[in-house]
């Protein structure tokens, strides 16, 4: 499964100061036709989607990032690491990562495409139940729901567990009500699904 990791795989520069030998190492080189012809289209759909419409996005024109992310739903680039039994592609972590380098590429649209296929998806995705995981997961491969995740507060950013938000269970112990306040959301303003941290009893 895509979300798998091999623990004794080199990290980062770990090369350097571990011993290693040279096929232990990954080089861009070694990146198969699959992953390159992948990339490729992620490519090509910046130079098509994206590049033509950069003063549209920066007038923040309504509807315009939603439809970005239709179109890169429907190309396949918000399901490549998704488990293939919840409608993705299945596809290792390097193929996610070269099309992350690609699509940085992308302006404000790499923000909303990183967001709603890394912090919107991938928690659910590694923590979520099996019902949730069903419920969410093959909508968001697809985009037809669009992801956001809600962590920073105003008085709550690198150190994101002082936040205040609160969930209060309902008299009933059917839902939990939310209050508090979140900033710099992206996908906030159009998305269907947002995982918000808040605090339980005031401690979990
Ligand atoms: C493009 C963008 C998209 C974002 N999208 C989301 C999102 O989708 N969801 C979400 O929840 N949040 C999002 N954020 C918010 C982001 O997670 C926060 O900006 C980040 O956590 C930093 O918090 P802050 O801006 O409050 O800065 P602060 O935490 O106030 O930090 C300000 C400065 O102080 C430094 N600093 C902080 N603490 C220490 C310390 N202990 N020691 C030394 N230096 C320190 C920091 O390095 C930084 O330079 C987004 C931010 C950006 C820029």
């Amino acid at each position: 499964m895509a979300t798998e990791t091999n623990p004794k795989a080199l990290q980062g520069g770990e090369f350097l100061i571990r011993e290693s030998a040279p096929q232990d190492i990954f080089i861009p080189e070694e990146f198969n036709e699959e992953q390159r012809m992948i990339a490729q289209s992620a490519r090509e759909f910046l130079e098509q989607n994206v590049w033509t419409q950069l003063d549209r996005i920066d007038s923040l024109e309504e509807g315009l990032m939603p439809s970005l992310l239709d179109k890169a739903g429907e190309l396949g680039l918000l399901g490549i690491s998704v488990p293939e039994d919840l409608g993705g592609f299945g596809k290792d972590f390097v193929t996610t990562m070269l099309v992350t380098e690609v699509t940085g590429a992308g302006h404000s649209f790499s923000v909303a495409i990183a967001a709603h296929t890394g912090i919107g998806t991938l928690p659910i995705l590694y923590y979520g139940n099996e019902a949730q995981r069903k419920k969410y997961i093959p909508k968001l491969a697809t985009g037809e729901w669009k992801a956001s995740y809600c962590l920073t507060e105003p008085g709550a950013g690198s150190d994101a567990n002082s936040g205040k938000t609160k969930a209060t269970l309902t008299p009933d112990g059917k839902h939990y009500l939310i209050n508090g306040q979140k900033m710099w959301i992206t996908n906030g303003g159009f998305a269907d699904i947002f995982t918000v941290f808040a605090k339980i009893d005031g401690r979990r």
